[in-house]
């Protein structure tokens, strides 16, 4: 029987329920040079993210960094700065373009909830 699957992931942990304790977990060097399937901006040394399925199927296993992650799990910066549609119903508005590349987006989504988490005296994941 298969073992149920575990997070691969490469440079340090960080605060996901995915490294729960009691969760099967896996380090692998850093895939320098590889794209972020996200993002598609190159990993480099001092990226931390994992290593998931990713694609049709699930037999192709690409870096994804882990800001690139928390925008997948939480929304682009404005879901998390509450500006988009989820929040402000106003019929006609229009949120604002975000004009950065996908990688900023997701360094400045990574920074918000750091400040987020600081408000409820969580540290920084
Ligand atoms: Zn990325
Ligand atoms: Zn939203």
């Amino acid at each position: 029987m298969v073992s149920s699957i575990r997070t691969i992931y490469f440079g340090r942990r960080w605060a996901i329920p995915l490294f729960d304790p009691g969760r099967k977990t896996h380090q692998v060097l850093a895939p320098i040079g590889r794209p972020c399937y996200r993002c598609k901006v190159n990993i480099v040394d001092g990226d931390f993210g994992l290593i998931r399925p990713h694609g049709l199927g699930t037999s192709v296993w690409k870096p994804i960094h882990a800001e690139c992650k928390l925008v997948d799990d939480v929304g682009g910066v404005n879901h998390v700065t509450r500006v988009c549609r989820c929040y402000i119903r106003t019929p006609g508005y229009k949120p604002p373009a975000y004009t950065g590349t996908l990688r900023q987006e997701a360094l400045e989504v990574w920074k918000h909830v750091q400040k987020l988490r600081a408000n409820v005296n969580l540290d920084p994941m």
